[in-house]
Order: C-alpha cells, then sequence, then structure tokens
C-alpha cells in the first residue's frame, strides 16, 4: 500500500500552501492558503479547486498565515465537511486573520466586479468545522491515517504536521520553519520520524545577518531616523512581526536606549492578535518567555504605544509632529493602514521607512525595498524621497543555513528518505535541494504544481 501526494499550491511559490495526501481509503489536505503577491492571476485564486472537495476528509492547517488558511472558506463553500485540525493558537489567530480577508475580499470583488471568494458566513462555517489538535498528540484525522503535531517555531501555535498511515508510510509537511532562536517562541523540531519531508524553502538559497544583532541594528537604525527628525514607518505583519517589533520596543525603552518618542500602532488586526499573544503566550511560548510574561504581566505594552483601533483614532496620528513610530499592515504595503501613512510621508526625506519581512515580486514593498523613486499606492503613484532601511534578519523564516539545520537534525533519525523542496521561488527550492543533496546526502526533489507521487515504504516516485 502507499500514499499519493499531490502538489496543488506552494510548489515553486512561496504562498497558496495546498498539498493533497490520498491513501486507498481517504484523502486529506495540508494547508489551505491563499495565493499572494501582485503576479498572481485572479483566476488562480477565484478558479476551482483541482479535486473534489466533498471527497477530502479532513484538513490539517500548519498555521495561521494567509497564505496556509486563506481559502479554507473557499473550501468549505464549495462543499468541505470534514473536521480541520490545528493548534489552538492557530484556530483564534485564523479567525481574526480569515475574518480579515474576508473583508478584504469584498472589497476586492467590487474592485473587479465579481461575486467575492468568500463571506463572512462562510468564515463562520469553516470555523465550526474546526477542531483543535495539541502538539504531541497522535490521532487518527480520517481513515487509517493519524496526524502529529510538533512545533516548527515560525509564529505563535505554527505546526509541522506527519501523516502516518496504517501502513506505516509517513510523510510530514514542515509548514513555515521559523527562525529559531526567537526570543518569544520555543526552537523548531525536526522531524526525525517521516519516510518523506516536504520542507519549506523560502530562504532556501539566502542568509539571514546574525539574529544576536538584530535588536542591536534595529536600535541604531531607530537612532538615525529619529534624528532626521520625519516620521518612521514600519509596513509590518500583523501576525508575529508586530509582536516582535512590539517586544524589542518594549526592551528599548526599558533600558533607556531610544528616546521617548511616540509609537503608534495603527492596525485593528495587529491589535486583536497582539491579544491572542497575550492569551495563549503565558502556556505557548519558550520557558524564558513565559516566565517574563508571568512576571511583568505584558511584555507588549510600554508607556507612550498608542493602540489606534478607529479610523478617527487612526487619522490622528497625522496631528502628532516630530519623530514618530508608526507600524501598521499589510507587510508588504499591499494594503492596510500603511498605504495612507506611506502616500503621507514617503515624499518627505525627512521620513524613514524600514522594510523587516519578506516583500513578494511584484508588491509594492518589494518596488520600495528595490529603491524605486516611486511606487504606486491606490492608484496614485507616489514618489519617494524617505530613506529605505532594508532590515533583514527579522524574518520569521529560517535561513538557508536554518533550513540546512533542519535536514540534518531530521535525517539524523535515519527514516527521512527523501525530501521535498516547497514553498519557495523556484531558484531558493532548486538551491535548497542541491546543499541537501551535497552536503546531506539525501535525495532532495523540487516538486511542480500538479505532480504526483507515489510514497511506498522503499521508493518514492513520480506519476
Ligand atoms: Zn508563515
Amino acid at each position: 500500500m502507499s500514499l499519493r501526494l499531490k502538489f496543488y499550491g506552494g510548489a515553486g511559490k512561496v504562498t497558496g500552501s495546498n498539498f493533497l495526501l490520498e491513501s486507498s481509503q481517504s484523502k486529506i489536505l495540508i494547508d489551505c492558503g491563499i495565493e499572494q503577491g501582485a503576479d498572481i492571476a485572479v483566476e488562480e485564486v477565484y478558479g476551482p479547486f483541482p479535486y473534489d472537495v466533498s471527497s477530502i476528509g479532513a484538513l490539517i492547517v500548519t498555521h495561521a498565515h494567509l497564505d496556509h488558511v486563506g481559502r479554507i472558506p473557499k473550501l468549505v463553500k464549495e462543499g468541505f465537511r470534514g473536521r480541520i485540525h490545528m493548534t489552538p493558537p492557530t484556530r483564534d489567530l485564523a479567525e481574526l486573520i480569515l475574518r480579515d480577508s474576508a473583508s478584504i475580499l469584498r472589497e476586492e470583488a467590487r474592485r473587479l466586479g465579481r461575486e467575492p471568494l468568500y463571506e463572512e458566513q462562510d468564515v463562520d462555517s469553516a470555523l465550526m468545522l474546526i477542531e483543535p489538535l495539541e502538539y504531541h498528540t497522535e490521532k487518527e484525522v480520517a481513515p487509517g491515517l493519524s496526524a502529529y503535531l510538533r512545533d516548527s517555531g515560525h509564529i505563535l501555535g505554527s505546526a509541522s504536521v506527519r501523516i502516518q498511515s496504517e501502513e506505516n508510510i509517513s510523510v510530514a509537511f514542515t509548514g513555515d520553519i521559523g527562525n529559531s532562536p526567537s526570543p518569544l517562541l520555543p526552537d523548531f523540531e525536526p522531524v526525525p520520524d517521516a519516510d518523506v519531508l516536504v520542507m519549506e524553502s523560502v530562504y532556501g538559497n539566502r542568509a539571514h545577518p546574525p539574529q544576536q544583532r538584530r535588536a542591536e541594528i534595529l536600535v541604531e537604525a531607530l537612532k538615525r531616523a529619529i534624528s532626521r527628525g520625519g516620521a518612521i514607518l514600519i509596513p509590518a505583519f500583523s501576525l508575529e512581526r508586530t509582536q516582535l517589533m512590539l517586544y524589542e520596543l518594549s526592551n528599548f525603552f526599558t533600558e533607556d536606549s531610544l528616546p521617548q518618542i511616540p509609537v503608534f500602532l495603527d492596525s485593528p488586526l495587529a491589535i486583536r492578535v497582539t491579544d491572542v499573544y497575550e492569551k495563549w503566550g503565558p502556556t505557548y511560548f519558550k520557558p524564558e518567555a513565559e516566565d517574563e510574561m508571568k512576571r511583568e504581566g505584558s511584555i507588549f505594552n510600554f508607556p507612550f504605544l498608542t493602540k489606534t483601533l478607529s479610523r478617527e483614532e487612526s487619522a490622528a496620528i497625522e496631528k502628532v509632529a516630530g519623530p514618530k513610530i508608526v507600524i501598521a499592515g499589510a507587510g508588504m504595503s499591499h494594503g492596510g493602514r500603511i498605504g495612507r501613512w506611506e502616500a503621507r510621508y514617503l515624499p518627505d526625506p525627512k521620513t524613514t521607512l524600514f522594510t523587516v519581512g519578506y516583500q513578494a515580486p511584484g508588491s509594492p514593498g518589494r518596488r520600495i525595498a528595490e529603491g524605486a523613486s516611486s511606487v504606486r499606492i491606490a492608484g496614485t503613484d507616489v514618489p519617494i524621497r524617505a530613506k529605505v532601511e532594508v532590515l533583514e534578519g527579522w524574518s520569521a523564516h529560517a535561513d538557508r543555513e536554518g533550513l540546512l539545520e533542519f535536514a540534518q537534525k531530521s535525517l539524523e533519525g535515519g527514516r527521512v528518505k527523501t525530501i521535498f523542496t516547497a514553498l519557495g521561488e523556484p531558484a531558493a527550492e532548486r538551491f535548497l535541494a542541491q546543499r541537501i543533496h551535497d552536503y546531506l546526502g539525501a535525495r532532495a526533489i523540487v516538486p511542480e504544481f500538479g505532480q504526483t507521487w507515489e510514497i511506498a515504504k522503499d521508493s518514492v516516485n513520480r506519476i
């Protein structure tokens, strides 16, 4: 008996994670993400799933980022009735992310003159199907298939998923692998007990600067920005990046290493996500951070942080003169409140903008990070006279060394025979595969969209 693994997303692409695993009795999905980036054809997102949705028995979700959960309500809308498994923090985060997504999709549908991909009630239906699954708990999720989650250290609640069949064939999906060590999250756990690993490779060909210097680099960059006298814009992903940023800022202000300037968290989503971090941090963070939370209460709050939930509060930020830090989504500047501040402040040479994460090809954030002289925001060309600083090492993803370490530690278990490098741009996937082959002596395959691979006890073949 064998398993069939089908790549329906996240092959040659960073986003749109979606894998189908099939046994003789059951079909399950791992992740049901949406593709992101300006170069994504509308039909790729809005088109039908390339499989019979009603035949899928269960969905296992690695983590709450939109590129891993973003099409779940569409799946439910089109007839999926199985259980959806994820960790309890992922459940809370996914609810926020999907509700936010539904409202963005409503806007998008209006712009495109078509039906929304899904609506709020589809999100409600999807949430009803969720059955939380804790880390390190083996659970039968469909006839003959069990799932086991491990911490992947990427964002709060993130997990790798190992699926095991009755015939003892096992395939694991890493989801996104964290940039360990994180100040908040436990380090990623390798997966030594699967026959086949489907591994992320976003930074498969790139190295991050050492993380120990990350806070130091940020504080120096902030001092430079403050001396320029203008606004300091930080387009940040609402999930994890924003909380890390708040945590570091809180440390800087406590240590007196920065002048006391106002900080605005101008994102309703990020404000709510931070609440979820406050809720689950004391049980899902690494022990040091859990202790810090138990000792200090919040580790994301400080005296001159203003959370601007309403539009009125947000608009009032403009009235604050002098240097001020504005943290807002979207992380790739492709919407959200940051657009308003970019349009307002990027033409001003006193402004500094920090890029702190992966910027997809074609996104406004990528153009800004690459030094373009103007960027199109909400239909208007905005000249960029601001200083743009790309702060690397803030990624929530392991870099090429971290990924290789993950592969090596997983291979040490002696069971992993084949590693697929997925969820990266093609060059990154190929580079990682080459290194896994050359340095670790393992078989590494770069999968392509739509391919089917047959996984038996002793062989992995494309069919
Ligand atoms: Zn992710």
